[in-house]
């Protein structure tokens, strides 16, 4: 392969697929949709025998996404859930986990109801405070795990900090890069060890895909990953790889579009006397405001709010939107609306999700690539008292 001068994020976007095909110079690489590759002899392969361990347009995506990211080296699974199952298992019975409160509620599913049950711990923290986080130490903790933005509150993790923190007990660090994207943020730059993602939302983008991602920081870590993903199988099929792929080239265009149309809507919700809180990390009144300015190149296209007048708002909106879906996930080219304590969040006890400040009239946005005027002209009628 012809060695290259590091490139910008566009241009890596789009430049870090080890293209053009060899065989025919096709300039997109290949769908493999193989399951096995024939030896040449005996013990001798071109570079792949069976698709679960590695497949040439897996390859094509994870080399991409470990570029953006920063890291050694990137591996595509199946879902975002099936890269969170596999990076939870470089851990072992008996080892202990911090992670935050306000987790996706997904993996907040995987580790209390699924992993709890083989023999790991877990505590819920707050990521802001330093002081929790390190309260909650102990002998045989091993891993902390963050959301660099969470959901639905998009509190906004200092990176640093947490690095740091971990850094000193010899801690094995996590982030789930999902909401930023590595456009925004990358957070292995800051000294985290693995990124974790949903490829479903933004890397993707198209709504057509649900994966995962996982890059590693170090090349020890990469083949730990390797194993464990050969040996549970969690692997991505070929042509999500190559849609997701596909999806990536165009990341950075999607996220400069995807955080002004949230910029708009967050400032327009703020103003509207039927909408009691917003909340979106560019927003001064958001406590997120100030570490994502240092952190992150744009606040992203999530936005969330509370409306006035408790349920009957909330199912009132989420009939009359229009342009706005009623769905969950996010991150796509669509915009999206939906209720986390009923949906997104409703694996999560209620008493957890009062704890944390997921209320009963919050509704979170996925904010799309439609023209912003039209998705506030959408908000505004939706909010019109009846
Ligand atoms: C969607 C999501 C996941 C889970 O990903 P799937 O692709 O749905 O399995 C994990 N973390 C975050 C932050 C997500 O938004």
């Amino acid at each position: 392969m012809k060695k290259k001068r590091r490139m910008r994020f566009e241009t890596a976007a789009i430049h870090s697929d080890g293209g053009p095909d060899p065989a025919y110079g096709a300039i997109v690489p290949p769908l493999y949709q193989t399951s096995t590759f024939v030896f040449e002899d005996i013990g001798k392969t071109k570079g792949y025998d069976y698709s679960r361990s590695g497949n040439p347009t897996r390859k094509a995506l994870e080399d991409t996404l470990a570029v953006l990211e920063g890291g050694k080296a990137g591996f595509a699974f199946a879902t975002g859930m099936a890269a969170e199952t596999t990076v939870i298992h470089l851990l072992k019975q008996g080892d202990h986990v911090i992670s935050q409160q306000d987790l996706y509620g997904g993996t907040y599913r995987l580790f209390e109801s699924v992993m709890k049950c083989f023999g790991l711990e877990f505590t819920f923290v707050d990521m802001g405070k330093r002081g929790e986080i390190e309260a909650a130490i102990k002998p045989n903790t091993r891993m902390l795990w963050i959301e660099t933005i969470s959901n639905p509150l998009l509190n906004v993790v200092d990176v640093d900090m947490v690095a740091g923190v971990a850094k000193k007990r010899g801690l094995l660090t996590v982030a789930d890069n999902t909401l930023p994207s590595p456009y925004l943020l990358r957070p292995i730059e800051h000294g985290i060890d693995l990124a974790v993602h949903s490829t479903t939302k933004y890397l993707n983008g198209h709504c057509d895909v649900v994966g995962g991602a996982v890059v590693t920081a170090t090349n020890e870590l990469a083949e730990r990953v390797q194993f464990l993903l050969n040996a549970m199988g969690t692997c991505a099929s070929p042509f999500d790889c190559w849609l997701v792929l596909r999806g990536v080239k165009t990341l950075p265009i999607r996220m400069e579009q995807h955080n002004k149309n949230a910029m708009a809507v967050a400032a327009f919700l703020e103003k509207h006397p039927g909408v009691t809180k917003v909340y979106y990390p560019g927003l001064k009144s958001h406590p997120g405001y100030k570490i994502a300015g240092k952190l992150m190149k744009g606040c992203g296209g999530m936005v969330s709010f509370e409306v006035k007048g408790g349920m009957y708002a909330v199912n009132s909106f989420l009939r009359k939107i229009r342009v706005f879906s009623l769905a969950e996930s996010l991150g796509g080219i669509d915009s999206l609306a939906e209720h986390p304590a009923t949906m997104s969040h409703a694996s999560m006890p209620a008493s957890f999700r009062r704890k944390v400040g997921i209320t009963d009239d919050l509704i979170r946005l996925s904010i799309g690539l439609e023209h912003v005027d039209d998705l506030i002209e959408d908000l505004a009628q939706a909010l019109k008292p009846a």
